[in-house]
């Protein structure tokens, strides 16, 4: 018997249309489970999402969300509602120094670890100390670091003389942005766990993706998709409690940490009710910024590269990677500065314009058309040291309630790929719990080449 002829009895709220309620809802429709997906917003998508923004009439990304190819389970997704094919791949990254200097790194034919040594060798942001500060580090890493260490990655770092250049411009550019924390507050573990997924265990894992459409309409196929499995979706309706009668009713909850601390009070009394409480109080949000320029005319060929020694991290040319984007679309990302976030939007759009000059030159002769400022103060989790133990599972203090976001226990920073893990997780959990197993959650990529041996 299909699946859904097994379970189609059963209704599953979900709470929340990010990128965990929507993967969790989706498994659980393909699995036969009736879905009703709950979204406060308009538009799907949460902390990555797209919408009509009014001051430049553009449909732009809250941000540019970035994937990689060990993002297992949000590709299964992607896969799941038909939209992989959406996501352009990329292995190389350009290094900008102010000036103008490029610098490439990427994957060579070598065996994995080795695969990306030959471009970082021959990189000219980086002297000969910092690339042996370099090779030191990646080394000590290749093995997995013990999952209960509270040592601080800024710490750990210290303790492995990490030259100026090494410390500049990867560990707190490339290192922390990813993190989205200032070093000093990165859990060691989780670095480890991103040098080892990017740079070290295969070319493919470490490869980056990029939507070639604004971010909700990457989810366009989710309400048919409920819809054709029996369930829907109900945009701009708020939960603000949680009442159930017990008779066959469940309930998944996808909350980022805050909303669900709201939601807290409102659910009945139980045991680990107060633990969870104090779980989400020990959580802690770091902002990301960024800048989306319309200029008259093209200021640079690349689809996106990384700036080097300025406030501006990341420069993503939307009018090459998007789709159908007309003009000259240039989006400037700010992560893991709280100074950034706090200037005014006058000094925000001065100090960027400025800083794009540098690396730029045809900045100077273009016309500025139209700009939008978007700050998200509360746009990720810190994966502090001992983050872990403010990390609650799927499995909530109330009965058929389950948890995910991107938050909850999955091992991942705050990124997509750990709300579709979270996701794929609760509906694991949730379908364990009413009797009908299956399994949607997806494999991480195995290492290969040498890293085969190191695990
Ligand atoms: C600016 C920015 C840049 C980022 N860059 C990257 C990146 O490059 N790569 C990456 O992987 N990740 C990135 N992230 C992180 C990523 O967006 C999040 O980790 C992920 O989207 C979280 O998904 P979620 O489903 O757990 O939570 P959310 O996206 O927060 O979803 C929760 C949903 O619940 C809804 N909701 C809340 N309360 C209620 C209620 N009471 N009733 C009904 N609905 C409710 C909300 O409206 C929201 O839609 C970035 C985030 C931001 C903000």
């Amino acid at each position: 018997m299909h699946s859904s002829q097994i379970n189609s009895h059963q209704t599953v709220t979900i709470v929340g249309a990010g990128v965990a309620g929507m993967s969790a809802a989706c498994a659980l429709a393909e699995a036969g489970f009736r879905v009703q997906l709950v979204e406060r917003r308009g538009y799907l998508g949460g902390r990555a999402s797209s919408y009509l923004h009014p001051g430049v009439n553009e449909v732009i990304d809250n941000c540019q969300h970035a994937l990689f190819g060990c993002c297992t389970n949000l590709m299964g997704f992607y896969r799941r509602i038909g939209v992989a094919d959406q996501i352009h791949w990329t292995s190389d990254m350009t290094m900008i120094e102010p000036g103008g200097r490029r610098s490439q790194l990427g994957p060579s034919a070598l065996p994995a670890p080795l695969h990306g040594l030959p471009k970082l060798l021959s990189a000219s942001a980086f002297s000969i100390n910092d690339k042996l500060s370099l090779a030191r580090a990646f080394s000590a890493l290749m093995r997995p670091v013990a999952s209960d260490s509270t040592e601080s990655l800024g710490a750990w770092l210290r303790r492995h003389k990490q030259s100026d250049g090494a410390l500049n411009r990867f560990w707190r550019l490339v290192i922390a942005s990813a993190l989205n924390a200032e070093i000093d507050s990165i859990s060691l573990p989780y670095a480890a766990k991103v040098i080892r997924e990017l740079f070290l265990n295969s070319a493919e894992a470490g490869s980056m993706g990029m939507s070639r459409v604004p971010l909700s309409q990457l989810y366009a196929p989710v309400p048919a998709y409920l819809e054709a499995h029996g369930g829907n979706l109900h945009l701009n309706t708020h939960t603000d409690g949680a009442v159930w009668d017990d008779v066959r009713r469940q309930w998944t909850i996808h909350l980022p940490f805050e909303a669900m601390g709201k939601l807290l009070p409102e659910m009945p009394e139980a045991e680990e009710a107060a633990h969870l409480a104090s779980q989400i109080k020990r959580h802690e949000h770091w902002p990301i910024c960024s800048v989306h320029l319309w200029f008259d005319r093209a200021i640079t060929d690349l689809e996106h590269a990384v700036l080097l020694d300025r406030e501006v991290h990341w420069m993503y040319n939307q009018s090459r990677l998007q789709t159908g984007r007309g003009g000259h679309y240039i989006e400037l990302v700010i992560s893991a500065t709280r100074s950034f976030a706090a200037l005014s939007r006058e000094a925000a759009i001065k100090l960027v314009l400025s800083e794009l000059e540098e690396f730029f030159p045809l900045v100077n002769e273009a016309k500025l058309e139209k700009v939008a400022l978007i700050k998200e103060v509360r746009a990720t989790f810190g994966v502090s040291p001992d983050i872990d133990s403010a990390r609650p599972s799927a499995m909530s203090p109330w009965p058929n309630c389950f948890l995910a976001g991107d938050w909850v226990a999955t091992g991942w920073p705050s990124t997509m790929e750990s709300a579709a893990r979270s996701g794929h997780l609760a509906a694991e959990a949730l379908a364990d719990q009413a009797g009908v197993p299956m399994k949607c959650f997806e494999a991480d990529l195995q290492p290969k080449g040498l890293m085969k041996f190191l695990r």
